[in-house]
């Protein structure tokens, strides 16, 4: 699958390796290229989605998305209130979207922004999702 210019010059300046871009080149080098990306006629619009093979994978920022890990923990020192409730929206929106997905009998793996830095345990984990 051709890598777009975009894509091609952010690599090459090693800056802005955004967390899906590194998931994507992982599952393509997996031999998973077939993926389609943000479908919309899916609950929640998962970043990426194997229509087929029913399965879905999401890609969550720790801070955003509440992740129970040091990241996911750290507290904005200012509008604590605005920014915990926006959290906790997000952490509900989450489940729903991911029970919605199972109701129509997907399956969901959650790649947390914290499992980039383990790219071979993360290989490993998407691999045995698309197995
Ligand atoms: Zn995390």
């Amino acid at each position: 699958m051709a890598i777009s210019r975009s894509e091609n010059m952010r690599r090459i300046r090693g800056k802005d390796t955004k967390p899906e871009i590194i998931v994507r080149n992982i599952l393509r080098s997996l031999g998973y290229p077939g993926y389609r990306l943000h479908r919309r006629d899916l609950p929640g619009t998962p970043d990426i989605a194997y229509i087929g093979r029913h399965k879905a994978i999401i890609i969550n920022g720790c801070f955003w998305h509440g992740h129970d890990c040091k990241k996911g923990a750290r507290k904005p020192k200012s509008n604590q209130d605005y920014w915990l409730s926006k959290i906790s929206r997000n952490k509900e929106r989450d489940g729903t979207n991911q029970t919605a997905l199972s109701n129509l009998g997907w399956k969901t793996l959650v790649v947390w922004e914290c499992e980039l830095k383990e790219q071979e345990q993360l290989s490993t984990r998407l691999r045995e999702f698309l197995a």
